[in-house]
């Protein structure tokens, strides 16, 4: 394999891409940190954000992001968040996104979901209109928070939309520490999600073993796996969710950066995945966070996997696939991607 070099990093930019495991307030950019923590009057620990930045574990990222997450005190500054985030994804390809936000700390500090929902569509809106890029939401619950907010938020939700607000808001899914919590708590929410036509997903097997997945599945009745590295452990379940071609939305960057899953790239199963039949997708998580964009995240995963340019475009196309756009859209998207995938030259 030749080196890489900057025509490559122009291929791989420009590979039109899906994004369906993105967490907006990851994609906070680190001067915004600053800007909104002066503005919201909050102080932070260190002057330099990126100094923030750095985990050695799941919980202890999760720390950081809660921080973060903090100092988004009104619908403005989640309407700046959106807006940034999808500006600065642009340039490296991206096309669609199905974006998470993980309201529960703010709803507990007065904010309201109608109102974040609001402040969240117009930033996506304003970068829909500069860049193209178009963008729905999905809500997260914080596990962490134990189910009775979880069926509060369903609730408010379901509200939004019964009132006609909140076309984005597409979908429910659960984040947070995945640690002394079990899914089967959470299937009322679910369940009461599912029936009013909410499309769901959760975090499952980043942190855990194949048991935490397939709970999930079951249990919450889930359409897509955030994560799902633990499948890999599960020969049976593999061959189950490859069959089913349930999405498994994977974030090799930050299994290794965040969840310290694996000590480097290299080790990541996201090949063997494919491999195995599973309709797996690249994502980047946090972004921001981790000084990581589309562009790079498909470049280092081709290179530490020895992956080539077809089995690239094929991810690519995948990411169609396993998103919720309708049928006719999907058509419509993949179409318009072979053409693009078409125009590039190789690396
Ligand atoms: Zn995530």
């Amino acid at each position: 394999m030749k080196p890489l070099d900057a025509h490559d990093a122009d291929a791989y930019d420009a590979l039109p891409k899906v994004e369906l495991h993105c967490h907006v307030e990851g994609a906070i950019r680190p001067q915004t940190v600053m800007e909104l923590a002066r503005k919201n009057d909050r102080r932070l620990p260190t002057s330099d954000p990126t100094e923030l930045y750095r985990y050695t574990s799941l919980d202890s990222f999760l720390e950081v992001f809660w921080l973060v997450q903090s100092l988004l005190a009104d619908p403005d500054d989640w309407a700046r968040a959106a807006h940034e985030s999808i500006i600065d994804a642009a340039p490296h390809g991206l096309r669609h996104r199905e974006m998470f936000f993980t309201p529960a700390r703010h709803l507990a500090a007065g904010q309201t979901l109608a109102g974040i929902v609001e402040g969240l569509s117009r930033g996506i809106e304003r970068a829909e209109a500069d860049t193209g890029v178009s963008c729905m939401l999905i809500c997260d619950i914080d596990r962490s928070f134990g189910p009775g907010p979880a069926g509060e938020l369903v609730d408010a939700a379901i509200e939004l939309r019964r009132r006609g607000a909140g076309e984005r808001l597409i979908g429910i899914g659960m984040d947070s520490t995945e640690r002394g919590v079990d899914p089967r708590d959470f299937a009322e929410a679910f369940a009461r999600a599912r029936s009013a036509g909410f499309h769901v997903t959760a975090h499952a097997g980043e942190d855990t073993g194949p048991d935490n997945v397939a709970t999930a599945l079951d249990a919450l009745g889930i359409e897509r796996i955030d994560h799902g590295l633990a499948v890999m452990d599960d020969p049976d379940l593999t061959a189950r969710l490859a069959e089913l071609r349930v999405p498994l939305d994977v974030c090799p960057s930050s299994n290794v950066v965040i969840a310290n899953r694996f000590a480097r790239l290299e080790d990541h199963p996201f090949r063997g995945m494919r491999q195995a039949g599973l309709l797996a997708t690249l994502n980047t998580d946090d972004p921001a966070m981790t000084d990581l964009d589309l562009g790079r995240e498909y470049r280092s995963v081709a290179a530490a996997q020895g992956m080539g340019w077809e089995e690239m475009t094929a991810v690519a196309l995948d990411g169609v696939e396993a998103s919720w756009l309708d049928e006719s859209d999907k058509r419509r998207v993949r179409a318009q991607f072979r053409a693009e995938i078409a125009a590039i030259t190789p690396p």
